[in-house]
């Protein structure tokens, strides 16, 4: 598994504000896990908070899906990198010559920033493609998105951990399947319904689990963490 301080569980920081992300951050260490700063977050706090986040010596995960112009993007990939994040993403769409770019960025830093894309949108069936010109279904255009960012120069993708298994075979062990939707057994679904355990996720080929609610609505998060780490790392 390819991550730098340990925790392949990130959290996301979907808070509407930083006194309220940071109350939760002081109670978590960069050992036990990573940390996803959103468009609400990000829109609310800026460039400001996520870097005092990487200050503390956390891994961040800056999600904000850049999609634009290849020039515009590869510009936005720079600011992210100078930020000092872990990981950033971009939407697969915005096709070859953007994910290229935003590479060729990566490069000249030397940062070694993780550069992943999405494919397509969970909240997105059939009749939304079809509306937007799109004749495949959902998973076809997964797995061609896909297989194109891995063409590209990307990391890894956002998926699905339920379509994870299939992506891991088609796409080999080296590529970064990052992946929302886990719920732990013993937590409320809230509004996600594709839900998979940890356990699973691992199981299926998943390399960085996205967890919000389950811990950041948790009584006691540490404790919460420590129980999802330890349930992914029994063999
Ligand atoms: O609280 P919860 O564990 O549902 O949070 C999951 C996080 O992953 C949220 O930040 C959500 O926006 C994000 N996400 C998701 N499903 C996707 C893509 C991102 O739940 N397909």
């Amino acid at each position: 598994m390819n991550n730098t301080k340990g925790s392949s569980i990130i959290v996301a920081l979907d808070y509407n504000k930083a006194s309220t992300a940071t109350q939760f951050v002081d109670t978590v260490s960069p050992e036990l896990c990573k940390l996803k700063v959103g468009k609400e977050l990000f829109t609310q706090s800026g460039p400001k908070f996520v870097e005092g986040l990487v200050n503390k010596g956390f891994d961040v995960f800056l999600d904000l899906k850049f999609h634009d112009i290849p020039h515009t993007v590869s510009k936005a990939i720079k600011a992210a990198d100078e930020l000092g994040v872990w990981m950033t993403d971009v939407h697969a769409s915005g096709g070859r010559r953007m994910m290229e770019e935003a590479r060729n960025v990566v490069e000249q830093s030397g940062s070694g920033m993780k550069l992943i894309a999405v494919t397509v949108l969970t909240s997105f069936a059939q009749e939304d493609m079809t509306e937007i010109g799109l004749t495949c279904t959902p998973e076809q255009q997964v797995h061609r998105l896909a297989a194109l960012a891995k063409s590209s120069g990307m990391d890894g993708i956002v998926s699905s951990a339920m379509e994870a298994q299939g992506l891991r075979q088609a796409l080999g062990n080296d590529f970064l399947l990052v992946t929302p939707g886990i719920r732990p057994a013993c937590s409320a679904s809230d509004d996600q319904r594709r839900i998979v355990t940890p356990r699973q996720a691992v199981d299926n080929g998943s390399s960085y689990l996205v967890i919000g609610r389950p811990i950041t609505q948790s009584a006691n998060p540490v404790e919460t963490l420590l129980a999802i780490q330890q349930e992914i790392s029994q063999d």
